[in-house]
């Protein structure tokens, strides 16, 4: 390559020419234009990494996705390849092999792992290279816009795409299928883009929920600016409010129904024993990632609804006994919880000699009053004086005692009658005072 100087500056005013007749040209052009000896020469050897910079600055090249990361620009042949994106060869990195082909300006072409694989393995191991190559075909290799229908295809997309809450075998999930199986009932469809990766997999890049007789589309996930264009290419619009009378399939699981988080509504209705149909007022709401649909529940506190299994608390009515569901923030701001049964309870407890509270339900059946006046406690805590004052076990122990001789409970200064002679011994000798 050549390039054109003055000869008393230095100052380059043109490179990249191809041929040094074509340099010769343009010297004796700028000499007479500027007045100054201007003179054809051989390019340095490095003004092509300088080339090379201005390209990749100026955005004649794009940059790889991993541009920013310290591994790349860290490594010694960052500086002598300037990597970029190629536009040449769909998926596929763009590269100077060496000084002689950055002189002549000539790249070569390499897949995106095998480029990495070839001079980033000291830095980069196996997985990552796999995980960088796969993110780099998502965003240039040729991608295709297919829709899956049926319930196992749709299944296997929501397996191999993109992450969300409903993507693979996500641990929340627990029905005993796939709750995206549901959308498979023939109207809706799962439209997705996908490319083949190195090792010849189909890789699923992007995924939306879409009703292709309305030509509409719910949220998108992956790569949504790739999808949302191709989805727009065909004419679909999005809308996530329009999904009202789409058919789900109706599937039943113990007493509950399979559904996932909804990505194109919020709630169900039955439609006949086969299939669901997407509407604003269903009673099976359809926002849980567990599998599941749910019929919500209203708090009769704060008035919103929830799903009772999850969200509520079931909460005993002291005054009526009847259980009713509160909201898991509302229950603990108005209801106590019963030391005896351990359950919620709403109204007024009954406070224990040892300091614990009762429901009065609790205190009737299991709890009596000392008479000694101790305070309420635990039927077990009883102990019967003389002729039958029930005393707590508490109370006995510090004013009462027990007859050696036929072991009857009574108060500390009381002669049993079963003794007339005076053999009295104290419940606790320790506690004896005369
Ligand atoms: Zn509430
Ligand atoms: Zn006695």
């Amino acid at each position: 390559m050549f390039e054109v100087i003055v000869v008393s500056t230095g100052e380059i005013l043109i490179s990249d020419l191809a041929t040094g007749h074509e340099a010769e040209k343009i010297a004796i052009r700028y000499s007479n234009i500027l007045g100054k000896k201007c003179q054809p020469r051989v390019m340095k050897a490095d003004n092509w990494k300088s080339r090379e910079v201005s390209r990749l600055l100026g955005g004649a090249y794009t940059s790889v996705p991993f541009d920013r990361n310290d591994w790349f620009r860290e490594h010694k042949v960052y500086k002598e390849h300037f990597a970029h994106v190629s536009k040449k060869e769909l998926g596929k990195i763009s590269f100077t092999a060496n000084e002689n082909d950055g002189i002549r300006d000539i790249k070569t072409h390499m897949s995106p792992g095998r480029y990495l694989t070839t001079f980033y393995s000291d830095v980069l191991c196996r997985q990552n290279i796999e995980g960088i190559a796969n993110d780099f075909a998502s965003r240039y290799e040729p991608l295709h816009l297919n829709f899956a229908t049926t319930p196992d295809e749709i299944e296997r997309i929501y397996m191999n795409g993109p992450r969300s809450c409903m993507a693979g075998s996500h641990p929340q999930i627990t029905s005993s299928v796939h709750p995206t199986r549901v959308y498979g009932a023939g109207d809706l469809a799962v439209a997705y883009l996908s490319y083949v990766n190195e090792n010849g997999k189909e890789c699923i890049s992007a995924r939306s929920v879409c009703w292709p007789a309305r030509k509409i589309y719910g949220r998108v996930y992956g790569n949504s600016s790739k999808l949302i264009k191709a989805l727009e290419d065909k004419e679909f619009k999005r809308n996530d409010n329009d999904f009202e009378g789409a058919r789900l399939l109706r599937i039943k699981e113990n007493d509950k129904f399979i559904m996932p988080y909804l990505e194109c509504g919020l709630s169900v209705k039955d439609y006949d024993d086969e299939y669901f149909i997407i509407s604003r007022v269903g009673i099976y709401t359809c926002i849980c990632v567990n599998g599941f649909a749910y019929i919500a529940v209203e708090c009769p506190h704060c008035n919103r609804t929830f799903n009772p299994e999850t969200s509520m608390i079931s909460v005993i009515i002291d005054a009526t006994n009847e259980e009713i569901r509160y909201c898991n923030s509302c229950t603990p701001m108005i209801t106590y919880i019963c030391n005896y049964d351990g359950l919620n309870h709403r109204g007024n407890p009954i406070l224990m000699g040892n300091n614990q509270y009762w429901s009065p339900q609790a205190y009737s059946q299991f709890g009596f009053q000392c008479e000694g006046g101790s305070g309420k406690w635990h039927l077990r805590e009883k102990v019967i004086i003389g002729d039958g004052i029930a005393w707590s076990r508490e109370f006995f122990r510090k004013n009462g005692k027990r007859c050696i001789h036929c072991d009857r409970a009574m108060t500390r200064g009381e002669i049993c009658r079963c003794n007339e002679v005076e053999e009295q011994i104290p419940f606790d000798l320790n506690d004896v005072t005369t």
